[in-house]
Parts: C-alpha cells; structure tokens; sequence
C-alpha cells in the first residue's frame, strides 16, 4: 500500500504514542507521540510567525537531538523545506548557504547560531531550544494546513561544490514518499521493529536512510552526541547500552570500529544488519564484521544526494565474497532506472562494459537550488529517448551492469572523491585556496593507502615566489582556509612547488604532480 511519508510517521504517533522514535547518547529522547504533538505546534506556530515568508525553505541548525527531528516534521507541515545544517560547518560556510537560500530564517535547537555565526548572521532566528511545555501547548492542535505537495520541496541537503561553493540538493516530497514506499514495501520491508544507528549527521543522504525506512515503521532511532563522539571508548560504551539492531553508515565508519577488536557481538548483542552506502564496501571490511558479529546481514546500497539516497542495494552473499571482482552495488529499486552511457557519445553501452552511471525515476531530485548552470548539467543532460519525460541525473560515476542486472562501481569520471565517507569536490578546495592572498595557484591530491583515500596533501604556488614555505606559511594558510571549509575538507599536508605542471588541455597534470611532489 501506497503511503505519504509524513502521515505514516503521524499514525505512529496516534497508533503507539509512548513508542520511543529517537534517543541519543546524552539521554535526551522523545516518543512518537510527542514528535506529532511538537511538531504539529510548531508547525502551527511557523505558520503565524510573520518572519517566516510562505514556502521559503527553513534552516534547521544543530546535531542529533530530538529537536532537529521536530523541527524537520514541523517545517514540512507547515509548506516549507527543511535545510539541516550541521555544527560541524564552519561559520562561512553556515553563512554562504544562508546567503544562498535568500529569505530564509534559522530555527536553532541548540541556541548557540548567533555565537558561532556573530556579524555574519544576517537572517531571522529563533532559539526553538529555549521552547516551553507552555509554548508547545499555546500553539497545540491539529497539523497546520499547508504541509508540503508532493511536487513541493521536501529538505535541501547541501554538498561539496567544484568551484569552492556548496550546492543544494533539492528533495521534492514525492522522492521522500517513493524511497520510504519502496524500502517498506519490497523484498526489504522489516518485520519486527528495529532500533536504527542513525550515524550520519543530517546533513549527509545517508542519514535519510532511517529517517525514511525506520520511522514510518514506528522504530526507534539512535544516535551519538557530542562526548561520544570525541573517542572510541566513550562511543563503545554508548553503543553497549543502545540495544541498536540495525546499523547504517559508510564503510568507512565501520572501517575505524573494526580496527579495535572491542567492537564484536559482547560489544553490541543485538545487532544483526548493517547497511553501507556512500563509497567503496571492501570484501576485508565484510568478513571482518561477519567474524566478530556472527549471523551478521550485511547490506550495500548506492545513490547519490541527487537520487534522495541509495538507488540500489542487495545483501553481500558469501558467493560475493568469493568471486574475484569487486562487491556489487546491488540490483536497482523499482521506480528507478539506472543506465549506463558511454560518457561522450551517450550512447548506451553493453552490459559488462565500463561507463557512466544516468539514474533516471522517481528519487531524482529537481535540481541544485538556485543553480541553473549546474541543474542543466547535471540533471538535463540524459537524452531524451532515454529519460522519456522522467527526472534523471548524471552520476558522474564509471559503472558497469552484469547481464543479471547487477551493478558493479569502477570510479568516477570527475574530481569528486569520497574521504572517510565524506563527499568532497577537489575543485571546492582548490578554489578556496586560491581566493587566499599568498596563493597563486593550488592543486589538491587525494594519497591513496590500502587502495582507499587516506588523506589530502594541498600542492601550492606562492604569489610571492620569494616567500618561506616552511611550518609558519603552511599554519597561515590552513587558518584561513578552517572558518570556510568543514575540518574533513582541509588538506593535512601543504607542499610548495614553483609551478604546476599542466597538460595539453592547459590543465593541471594531476599524474605529473603526484610524481613531483613524491620524489
Ligand atoms: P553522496 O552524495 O555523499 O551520497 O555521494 C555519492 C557518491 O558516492 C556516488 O556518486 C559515488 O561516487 C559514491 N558512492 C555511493 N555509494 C557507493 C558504493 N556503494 N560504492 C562506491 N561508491 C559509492
């Protein structure tokens, strides 16, 4: 049966109100019947509040509390779209998708944005955290009536741009409705409920993934905050109290938990699936898991932002493990259409045969916010005898189908890389680097360990040639490159050359300077 996402996480809260729907490391949680109540309020409190223009997407600024999930519901029930923004983004960057939303206002659940954003702080906002018991009843009753259409935008996940400025993926409901539908209501549909590890920051696709599969399920999500995080130990120990069965995070996430042998089924007894989208699940990291959780289900998906989340997911088999290619990304969901073109004919190419993966169907999103030059791009370039009137993106990324239907990952076609899980444009950096005063010309080189990104080293050219490239200028410049760029997008290592070698398309020869900067 067909459902619209936000009524189905709505009758958990009237079908099971005391359930549990999200509880994190601190203690802090709330029940579904608490998460329509607030939310419902707020909504309706959204709806009166003149600062708040109709439509116009809302910021949702925070971490993983309860509040970020009230705040999410209530923006959708009241016809706006919900930006999550992370307390990990540095202030320019806060204050550049801020400035790219135009009429937008803050909803802050921690209370601390005027702190951290201080002069750059130019749009309305409201401390939602210093909210009362009385406030949330002052504005109680039934959800107010402009929630989000089908066709309207339903949340706008920011991500690493190539030209230095983050791009808005824009979710329209319907995506949110069909994905949810879809894991629901196929061969994934879930049984007994689950409590999920929801270990993305909303700010990441990834976390959709409980959001959309757990919720209208009426599971219980949980998530780490602020101290656990800080060390393996203290994450451990939350982890042993979660009683989490389901774990959805990059490979990578479960890459750093592995590396301790702790981390085994005494650690967590109940858990019996992991999910793994967002770059490369290695057939080490697999059996690893499978060793130390026995019975484990382990799952891998792959999407990107622009298809809502994963577009295709299967469980690795043992089979899988013992064939000699790499794992495969799995078979894709029905209401999606994954064709492989080859790159600059767009033809399509025969199964077994590398190219470039087109998602086409009813996750894709509408486009970057704002963006027209990129949103064409990307999204209008599928040929028309293909797409057939359906959204479509181009992916960017080298794939190839088996006969069977299975899809396999082989790399991307551009400068995006995935480091420790994050998506990060090259170019985004690089253009960083060079609206610095001191730089000329910067190249950043992702170093590859075990065949997986390790680090970033920062290669520059000097505006002034005579300057000393030592410990003091590389300090200088990752200082004032910190409040622009999330910390996992700042380089580890600077290296100064006189000049970058280029190749015949004038372009920066990223082979040649990897074996410069080596020898
Ligand atoms: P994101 O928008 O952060 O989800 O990143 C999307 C990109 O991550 C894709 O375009 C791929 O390059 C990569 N990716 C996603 N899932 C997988 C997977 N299962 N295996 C390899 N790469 C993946």
């Amino acid at each position: 049966m067909e459902f619209s996402y936000i009524q189905a996480v709505d009758a958990q809260g009237d079908a099971a109100p005391e359930a549990i729907a999200f509880f994190n490391s601190r203690g802090e949680s709330i029940s579904y019947g608490e998460l329509k109540r607030k939310s419902d309020a707020l909504a309706r409190w959204i709806a009166a509040e003149p600062a708040f223009e109709p439509g116009v997407p809302l910021v949702v600024y925070g971490h993983k509390s309860p509040l970020m999930l009230v705040c999410f519901l209530a923006c959708v029930k009241s016809g706006h779209a919900y930006v999550p923004v992370d307390v990990l983004y540095p202030r320019e960057r806060i204050a550049n998708i801020i400035g790219q939303l135009g009429q937008t206002a803050v909803l802050d659940t921690i209370g601390t944005i005027p702190e951290v954003m201080g002069d750059l702080l130019v749009r309305p906002h409201f401390d939602i955290a210093s909210f009362s018991d009385a406030h949330y009843a002052q504005h109680a009753g039934a959800p107010a009536p402009a929630c989000v259409r089908p066709e309207d935008t339903f949340y706008i996940l920011f991500t690493s741009g190539s030209t230095g400025t983050p791009k808005g993926v824009q979710i329209i409901a319907e995506c949110m409705d069909n994905f949810s539908n879809w894991l629901l209501n196929s061969e994934f549909a879930l049984d007994e409920k689950r409590v999920w590890f929801n270990r993305s920051p909303f700010t990441f696709d990834l976390s959709v993934t409980d959001l959309a599969w757990g919720l209208p399920h009426g599971d219980t999500l949980f998530a780490l905050e602020d101290e656990a995080e800080k060390s393996l130990a203290l994450t451990f120990e939350a982890l042993s109290k979660s009683g989490i069965t389901d774990w959805v995070s990059t490979p990578s996430v479960l890459d750093q938990m592995l590396a301790d042998e702790k981390f085994n089924a005494d650690l967590i007894p109940t858990l019996k699936r992991t999910v793994h989208v967002g770059e490369v699940l290695r057939p080490e990291t697999v059996s690893l898991a499978k060793q130390r959780f026995p019975g484990l289900q382990v799952f891998n998906g792959y999407g990107p932002t622009e298809s809502t989340d994963f577009v295709s997911l299967c469980e690795i088999t043992s089979e899988m493990l013992a064939d000699d290619r790499s794992l495969p990304i799995g078979y894709t969901k029905p209401g999606t259409e994954l064709v492989v073109l080859d790159p600059e004919t767009l033809e399509p190419v025969p199964d077994g045969e590398h190219g470039e993966l087109f998602v086409i169907g009813n996750t894709v999103a509408q486009g970057y916010w704002g963006r027209d030059d990129l949103t064409q791009a990307a999204f209008h370039s599928c040929p028309e005898s293909i797409a057939r009137g359906r959204r479509s993106y181009r992916t960017g990324d080298e794939i190839a189908r088996d006969p069977s239907g299975m899809f396999y990952y082989h790399g991307r076609y551009d400068l995006q890389i995935k480091l420790h899980g994050y998506r990060i444009e090259l170019g985004d950096i690089e253009a960083t680097l060079c609206s610095l005063p001191e730089v000329n010309m910067a190249c950043v080189l992702p170093i590859k360990r075990d065949g997986l990104i390790s680090h970033l080293v920062a290669v520059i050219v000097l505006a002034d040639a005579d300057a000393p490239r030592g410990f003091a200028q590389t300090k200088l410049l990752k200082q004032q490159i910190r409040p622009i760029l999330p910390p996992y997008m700042v380089p580890r290592t600077f290296k100064y050359v006189d000049a970058i070698p280029l190749n015949q398309n004038g372009k920066a020869d990223r082979k040649a300077l990897a074996a410069l900067i080596d020898g």
